[in-house]
């Protein structure tokens, strides 16, 4: 093996790897993040290289540089003696995370690589799984990482991160189809979630999620079959059938005399495909509802993908008169410089940091410095997670512009939310504590 913390040329040994990965599994156990092992295979246009020849031992050596310069100090890059790369990560909140990671891993691979005689595009395909919940032995974990790895080879998607025993049951052919059937029929609903001016204390926006309701298993999380609808492809779909929906609401709240913005989730995989821009105005058009009255909210490593196609599609999407949000700010690893060439207004802090304001230094001096960049970018700044009294409080002071979380309300379905919409404007706090009382989240797992 061949760690390139400190200096690339070093050898050691395969159980070096194998040492870090027990350590950091050790000591995850006493702290709330994950730890993550990949395993990415090195292709050149569909070919293994030649074992430990001098091409494969230079391109082992740009890669393992190029993958720690996009890495944490912490983390640690290996070359296997199968020729496979490792990399450990000692600190990961959980699958998306993960994903962005990966994402912006591929992305510093993109570039050819020069060799001594030529340059070499490299195809990596990577497996991935996450401890604790794919296993928590460092035999369990290489493992499933290693049958991943096999999966991602055949895939479209070059890589494939290992599904927990939940996630399987939702990723078997079977609920592929009922999936399907799920979107065409009844099965799949809408909940809405207020945001909060927070000197007001009044609802300025609705966020639109989606939840299905199973036959079988109860209320699905979007978290247990997002990531599957977007592996299948099935998420545009989805995506134009939530679109579709939340504006007929927003059009039926409107002609009720409520005068509500909505705020809808995009996935990467909406971003890519070209027809984006004409389906929302077409969907614009037939509900009648105006362009100003919805938002749409994307993540940073959505953006990563392919800038500058992003960025395009972004543009027609904004000279519509539609807004964007960039959601779960803080997660991913973009760069800021991008956040002055997209055509966004608002940035929402992931829920992680909010959660607890009140009681970590660290997370309170990362909010506030998030607000104030916002602000002096011009963009409008949303707290995400506001669960309680004293972060409505902490963030007032901060002058951070809106909050959204249980605080105010969870997420409800259309019926409820015309009932929250049609108290009087003062009655925000009043009903917090009739949700307090009542309005339980949906889904125990938030
Ligand atoms: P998100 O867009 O960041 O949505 C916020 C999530 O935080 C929601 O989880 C919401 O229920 C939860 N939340 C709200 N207030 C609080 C709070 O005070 N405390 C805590 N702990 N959590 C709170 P949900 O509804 O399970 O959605 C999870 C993610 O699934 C969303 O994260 C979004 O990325 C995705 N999602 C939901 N609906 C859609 C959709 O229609 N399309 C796409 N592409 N993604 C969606
Ligand atoms: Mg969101
Ligand atoms: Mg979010």
């Amino acid at each position: 093996m061949h760690d390139t913390r400190s200096d690339p040329n070093s050898l050691s040994s395969d159980a070096e790897f194998t040492l870090q990965v027990r350590q950091a599994l050790l000591s995850a156990k006493h702290t709330i993040p994950k730890v993550a092992v990949l395993l990415f295979a090195l292709d050149n246009d569909g070919n293994a290289l030649v074992p430990h020849s001098e091409s494969s031992r230079g391109v082992h050596n740009s890669v393992s540089m190029r993958l720690r310069s996009a890495l944490r100090d912490s983390d640690t890059v290996a070359v296997l003696s199968s020729g496979q790369v490792g990399v450990l990560l000692q600190s990961v909140s959980g699958a998306q995370e993960l994903e962005h990671v990966i994402n912006r891993l591929l992305l510093c691979l993109a570039e050819p690589i020069p060799l001594a005689d030529r340059s070499l595009v490299i195809t990596p395909r990577i497996g991935a799984a996450l401890a604790p919940e794919h296993g928590e032995s460092v035999h369990d974990l290489l493992e499933h990482a290693q049958k991943d790895l096999a999966k991602a080879k055949t895939a479209i998607q070059p890589y494939s991160i290992h599904l927990s025993p939940t996630q399987n049951l939702v990723s078997s052919r079977q609920w592929m189809g009922e999936l399907r059937q799920a979107i065409v029929s009844d099965q799949l609903f809408l909940t809405y979630q207020p945001k909060v001016n927070l000197r007001h204390q009044e609802v300025t926006g609705l966020e639109v999620l989606v939840r299905w309701q199973h036959p079988k298993h109860g209320i699905v999380v979007p978290d247990h079959f997002i990531p599957f609808a977007e592996r299948t492809g099935l998420i545009i779909p989805m995506t134009l059938w939530v679109l579709q929906q939340s504006l007929l609401q927003c059009r039926a709240w409107h002609d009720l005399g409520l005068d509500v913005s909505i705020a809808v989730n995009l996935s990467m995989w909406n971003l890519e495909t070209q027809e984006l821009p004409g389906q929302i105005a077409a969907l614009l058009r037939d509900t009648g509802v105006s362009p100003e009255n919805l938002e749409l909210e994307i993540t940073e490593s959505s953006i990563m993908s392919d800038p500058q196609r992003v960025i395009r599609t972004l543009s027609q999407i904004r000279s519509l008169g539609v807004r964007f949000a960039i959601d779960d700010f803080g997660t991913g690893y973009s760069s800021f410089a991008y956040l002055t060439k997209l055509p966004v207004s608002c940035i929402k802090i992931d829920k992680s940091f909010i959660l607890n304001i009140d009681t970590d230094r660290d997370s309170s001096v990362i909010v506030r410095s998030i607000i104030d960049l916002g602000h002096n970018l011009g963009l409008k700044v949303v707290a995400e997670g506001v669960e309680n009294a004293r972060a409505n409080e902490i963030l007032q002071g901060f002058q951070c512009d809106e909050g959204q979380g249980y605080h105010f309300c969870c997420p409800v379905v259309a019926e409820a939310m015309t009932e929250f919409l049609s108290a009087p404007p003062s009655a925000v706090t009043e009903q917090t504590s009739k949700k307090n009382e009542n309005w339980q989240p949906l889904d125990p797992a938030h």
